[in-house]
């Protein structure tokens, strides 16, 4: 259940197909909202101080010891620090291995050019704190449902999230966190239909 602590430092709506970045500070948190559910809402972190430590999708699987990663679990940087743990997770199903889209992946997929993607997001998202494409790695999709069945097939179908679905997210150092609010409108990532989404940052609350 929804825990409030803390006074509130952001609180913005991420229009469809939108992005968002900000520096969180140690004991911070992030809770992000899916309004109106099956968003996907791809998710990348780096240690404020030095963004060449930076999430790592590999080792967060393999400390979670599952690839749907949920309350409880870290969210670990490639130097095997926890950047946040998560504290909220009311949907259940997030996604570790699906990457991120790309106008070229779009192509390649679906035939379709010049398309918006999260890839192109992440890049506005990460400009204003000195960051490019060398900094973009295999990234969190919240609320994005990449199911894997025992052969190892995976696809990407319907999120399972609800509106008003959220994951609350506790900065364990100073980091950097950004968001693209995926525009995918190609396969069902989100519902073929990219809706707005909302994030509250709050200050560290009494224990
Ligand atoms: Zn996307």
């Amino acid at each position: 259940m929804a825990t409030i602590t803390g006074n509130i430092v952001e609180d913005r709506v991420i229009p469809a197909a939108g992005h968002w970045g900000r520096i969180l500070r140690r004991g911070e948190s992030l809770r992000i909202v899916d309004l109106e559910g099956q968003q996907a809402v791809d998710f990348l972190c780096y240690n404020a101080a030095d963004p060449s430590e930076r999430y790592n999708a590999a080792d967060t699987m393999k400390y979670a010891g599952t690839i749907f990663i949920t309350a409880g679990h870290g969210v670990y940087s490639d130097m095997g620090r926890r950047l946040f743990t998560i504290v909220e997770d009311t949907c259940g199903r997030h996604d570790t291995i699906g990457g991120c889209c790309s106008a070229e992946s779009n192509e390649l997929r679906y035939g379709v050019t010049a398309t918006p993607s999260c890839r192109q997001n992440f890049l506005e998202a990460l400009a204003p704190f000195g960051l490019g494409k060398r900094d973009i790695v295999a990234n969190v999709n919240w609320f994005m449902n990449v199911p894997v069945d025992a052969d190892g097939r995976m696809g990407i179908v319907e999120g399972l999230s609800k509106p008003g679905d959220h994951v609350k997210l506790r900065a364990e150092m100073d980091v950097l966190a950004v968001i693209s609010n995926c525009p995918q409108t190609r396969n069902p990532c989100n519902g073929f239909r990219p809706t707005p989404i909302r994030v509250i940052v709050r200050q560290a609350g009494p224990l």
